[in-house]
């Protein structure tokens, strides 16, 4: 029958050679083959007593940043919430009550504030969104786990510990 593509190709089976009947040539191309790869620079790295170095512009995991005087600077605006595309955020906001002026910074805060690293890309674009300098993919890599739960990171996990500003 006729090809619709004229792709097909006629596969003709030629006797082998006496070279390609005794095998050697193939054998000794195949050891130096070998060989060559021993003198390579090598494609792995003996993770984890030798670790690999971070470009430049590595996104690890999130934080959620302080101020100069300690506070918290998330607003609970929505805006890195609203601009994830993988709808990894989640947040609920509260109000500030007096005496709290020293924890937050303005009125409204992240009460709650989840990010579920297992569905984020790590695009960056909420770094981007933040009006308030308030998160930062500044991090690590998020450690191996076997409990999905253990990706959702609370402000626990996310929120820069009071002594780094
Ligand atoms: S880095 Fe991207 S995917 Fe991850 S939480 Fe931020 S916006 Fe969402
Ligand atoms: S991290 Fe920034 S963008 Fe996200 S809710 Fe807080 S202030 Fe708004």
């Amino acid at each position: 029958m006729e090809s619709l593509t004229n792709r097909k190709k006629v596969v003709e089976q030629k006797p082998m050679t006496f070279l390609e009947r005794i095998y050697l040539p193939a054998i000794f191309q195949g050891l130096g083959i070998t060989m060559k790869h021993f003198f390579r620079k090598k494609a792995t790295i003996q993770y984890p007593d030798v670790k690999r170095e971070f470009s430049t512009n590595f996104r690890g995991i999130h934080s959620l940043k302080r101020d100069e005087e300690g506070r918290e600077r998330c607003t609970a605006c929505g805006l890195c919430a609203l601009s994830c595309p993988a709808e990894a955020i989640t947040m609920i906001a509260a109000e500030r009550k007096p005496g709290e002026e020293a924890l937050y910074r303005e009125e409204k805060y992240a009460a709650t504030y989840e990010i579920n690293m297992l569905r984020c890309i790590f695009c960056g674009f909420c770094e981007e969104a933040c009006p308030k300098e308030a998160i930062y993919l500044d991090g690590d890599i998020p450690p191996a786990n076997f409990d999905r739960d253990n990706f959702i990171y609370g402000k626990d996990k996310l929120v820069e510990p009071i002594h780094k500003k």
